[in-house]
């Protein structure tokens, strides 16, 4: 499974790394350029403990944009994330998911693989800690990518429910891994399903 944090880097930030690192576990944060301008030293320590970064673009706009502002949004924000962690991200997430505003075509163009999610526990609406974890353990499954945030408000929930659904996922059997980890395993596993098909 993979972990997925939208909307860092913030001091929230230091938290999530905090309980990840307690686990051994990494996950996938996908940050804003803005923030990435105020907090670069945040995104450093992601990226240095482990964990994947990808692009959330800078503004986190929903409305439609031309492709000039989709390349200022994802250009920019691909050169903050270098600056500050050495990383050169592929993986994009539009924000508010939305796929047909401009912003997730110009990404692909510039080949971005465009990443959503299969959890959404809804941690952006500072539900309790227990309805983020239910929501997460009732819907685990192998190669699962769950939406959490490290951003946008106090996220002492989600850090709340992440020491609640680490372990008990663990004790399933489940591993945690970053997004780039999960798309090589499937792109191996596929593989070898073809291997296994040709005569
Ligand atoms: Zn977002």
């Amino acid at each position: 499974m993979a972990l997925t944090f939208n909307d860092g880097p913030s001091p929230e930030t230091l938290k999530i790394l905090e309980i990840l690192q307690k686990h051994q576990v990494v996950g996938t944060f996908f940050c804003l350029g803005a923030n990435l301008r105020e907090y670069p030293e945040i995104a450093k320590r992601v990226v240095q403990a482990g964990n994947a970064i990808g692009n959330h673009t800078w503004h986190h706009y929903s409305h439609n944009v031309t492709e000039k502002t989709a390349s200022d949004e994802i250009d920019n924000t691909g050169v903050h994330i270098y600056r500050s962690s050495g990383a050169k991200s592929f993986l994009f997430r539009p924000p508010g998911g939305r796929l047909n505003n401009g912003l997730a075509a110009y990404a692909q163009k510039k080949n971005y693989v465009v990443l959503m999610w299969s959890i959404d526990p809804k941690d952006f609406l500072q539900r309790p800690a227990a309805a983020i974890a239910n929501s997460v353990l009732s819907q685990a499954t192998s190669g699962a990518i769950v939406l959490l945030h490290d951003g946008g408000g106090n996220r002492q929930q989600t850090v709340e429910a992440l020491s609640a659904i680490i372990p008990k996922l663990k004790q399933q059997g489940y591993r945690f891994v970053t997004v780039p980890q999960l798309l090589e395993m499937q792109a191996t596993q596929k593989q070898g399903i073809a291997d296994r098909k040709s005569p």
